[in-house]
């Protein structure tokens, strides 16, 4: 807001300084225009007057010329002719446009005239005192200029004398009339004024200016006036006009007439007549006026323009703060999108470094995981090792019996016997080639991939591998094996782990049971294959039936159980796309459940090879 103000403060001086010039200009231009308007106006009045006086002038000598008014005036007298000859000058006076057209006698009295007809006829008057008479009847042309004593019109009196022969014998009088002179100047939008050579206005367009004197009469002028009983002397108020100059040519001129004042500017000239001055008078106030219209036009203009120029440089400044204000935000943004990539990607690089931490935990953890069943798997012979040296020991004590057998009935030739007890030693060795076989196969580290196994075929080595121990506790299978091969997505090896693992336990579940019994069965479904097995133990208790699968969990005394079994072996089911659950027979003993994904339905992230 404060940068707006400042402007606004130059504008104004700027505006004030213009203004005054203006109205400087201004008013020198329409005071000159008015000026040279009045001095044409001027030209053309004081060319007017001058042309009409000089039309008279010649009028009354011409008059007198006629035979006609010599005769009437000269030592005969009037005739009869009178009556004829006053028409005659009413024709004239209106043919040239004279209020009168009179003929005095050599004492001044009115012997003929133009308003004969007229009730104030001049007839009889006698004019004497006047000085177009005095004048004319000496013999000269005469010009007088009055107010009519009879009329009480003001008018020019031309006057001229009549001879008869060499001699005066009257005098002719035509009155020019002053009004038909100013009636021409209603039209011309300014006052005039003829002042005459007293300084008595005689003319004027203004009638309350007529017969009033610029400055007042000297006394010499009054006695004149009262002796020619040219005006009402006591009318002839002076008009207290002061002026000032102004130019060349032009006055300012102030008056005040009842009370009111009037300032004027005043170009005046003279007139061909003697001491004559024609005034144009402009009234100040119209020019005044023109100037400040002009100039209220102009300021108008001017304000219009300055309030465009603020409003367009208001939107400017607006303009350029939303601009400014754009790129700050702009900058902000960009500012603010860097610190934002600069924390991504800080982001990103730990992303990626805990990607790549993550990765090699898990490899550490696929390969702990690797050795994790390989030393269950180991545990599980471990746990099986005695009943599988029962399991070897049994037939080799057997073998060295039938050995010594067959030494014996060779001693005694009875070579039949002997091959008998030979060819049971060659069975007793399959069998413990048969076990040695199993638990080398068991003993194998397994593969990753996933293959298509029979599950029946699975069980039937895992019982094999079990074998021994299942005999040392005299326990039973019941196996409800399917004839035709049950097909699976899994690792054959990791699946009998994770049997012997389950037989182990629920044999070990079973240990107080004299005639421990286990039932397989395989269940086919859509999609998948169940393998359940059910012991008669002592089942799993509600409230650990989720702690089962943890690793290291273990309900048995140390040294007997690592509580890594199942853990792993869900584990290794999980890595099959299976599932391991546990649950308890309602009657008794618990049921551990496999459930394999049957071929071509694999999971979709899994190769099949
Ligand atoms: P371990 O056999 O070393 O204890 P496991 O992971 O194999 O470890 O088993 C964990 C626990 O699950 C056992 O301690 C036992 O309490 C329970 N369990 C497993 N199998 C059975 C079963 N067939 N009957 C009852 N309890 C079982």
């Amino acid at each position: 807001m404060k940068g707006f103000w400042k402007p606004i403060l130059i504008i104004c001086m700027v505006a004030s300084l213009a203004f005054y010039q203006a109205y400087q200009w201004a008013a020198h231009y329409y005071m000159g225009r008015a000026q040279n308007e009045a001095k044409a106006t001027l030209g053309l009045v004081v060319e007017a007057v001058d042309q009409a006086i000089g039309r008279f002038q010649p009028i009354p000598t011409l008059i007198a010329s006629d035979p006609a008014f010599q005769q009437l005036l000269g030592k005969n007298g009037p005739d009869g002719n009178t009556p004829y000859l006053n028409e005659k000058l009413r024709q004239i006076a209106l043919s040239i446009g004279a209020s009168e057209v009179y003929l005095m006698g050599l004492t001044g009295q009115t012997i003929a005239t133009s308003n004969y007809r007229d009730e104030d006829s001049f007839l009889g008057r006698n004019f004497s005192f006047r000085p177009y008479f005095s004048e004319a009847i000496s013999g000269e042309t005469s010009m007088f200029h009055a107010l009519g004593t009879t009329s009480g019109e003001r008018g020019f009196f031309f006057s001229a004398p009549v001879l008869d022969g060499v001699e005066i014998v009257g005098v002719v009088t035509v009155k020019l009339p002053a009004d038909t002179i100013e009636r021409e100047w209603h039209d011309l939008g300014r006052d005039i004024i003829m002042a005459d050579e007293n300084g008595i206005i005689f003319m004027s367009s203004r009638a309350d200016f007529r017969l009033r004197s610029l400055a007042p009469l000297s006394p010499d002028v009054r006695q004149n006036i009262i002796a020619t009983r040219q005006f009402p002397v006591n009318e002839l108020a002076p008009l207290n006009v002061a002026t000032d100059a102004i130019g060349q040519e032009a006055v300012q001129l102030k008056l005040a007439l009842n009370g009111v004042p009037y300032a004027y500017l005043a170009n005046s000239r003279p007139l061909s007549l003697a001491g004559w001055h024609g005034i144009v008078l402009t009234p100040v106030e119209t020019v005044q006026q023109q100037v400040i219209r002009t100039l209220l036009l102009a300021g108008f203009a001017a304000v219009a323009a300055i309030l465009a120029i603020l409003v367009f440089w208001q939107r400017r400044t607006n303009a350029l703060q939303l601009m400014q204000f754009e790129r700050q935000q702009r900058e902000m943004l960009e500012a603010k999108v860097q610190e934002r990539t600069v924390d991504l990607n800080a982001a990103n690089a730990n992303l990626q470094q805990e990607v790549t931490e993550r990765r090699a935990t898990e490899d550490l953890l696929r390969k702990s995981q690797k050795e994790l069943v390989q030393a269950g798997k180991l545990a599980a012979l471990g746990q099986m090792s005695a009943a599988i040296s029962h399991e070897i020991n049994q037939p080799l004590g057997a073998i060295k019996s039938y050995a010594a057998n067959a030494s014996e009935f060779m001693a005694r030739n009875q070579l039949d016997e002997a091959r008998e007890n030979v060819d049971i030693i060659g069975q007793m060795t399959d069998r413990i080639t048969d076990i040695s076989h199993h638990l080398r196969n068991f003993a194998r580290q397994p593969g990753d991939k996933l293959r298509v196994i029979d599950v029946a075929e699975v069980i039937d080595e895992t019982l094999g591998i079990v074998g021994p121990q299942l005999r040392s506790c005299h326990a039973e299978v019941r196996f409800d094996r399917p004839n035709a091969p049950i097909l699976a997505l899994g690792g054959k090896l990791r699946l009998q782990q994770v049997l012997v693992n389950m037989v182990t336990n629920a044999l070990e579940a079973m240990s107080q049971d004299p005639k421990p019994l286990i039932e397989l069965g395989i269940e086919e479904r859509e999609a998948e294959v169940d393998i359940h097995m059910r012991d008669y133990g002592h089942g799993v208790a509600d409230e650990i039936l989720e702690l089962v699968f943890d690793a290291f969990y273990t309900t048995k005394s140390s040294g007997s159980g690592m509580g890594l079994g199942m853990s792993i072996s869900q584990n290794i089911i999980n890595d099959f796309g299976g599932a391991l659950k546990v649950a308890n027979h309602p009657v008794r003993g618990a049921i551990f459940t496999v459930t394999l994904r049957k071929p071509g339905f694999a999971h979709p992230n899994e190769a099949l090879t």
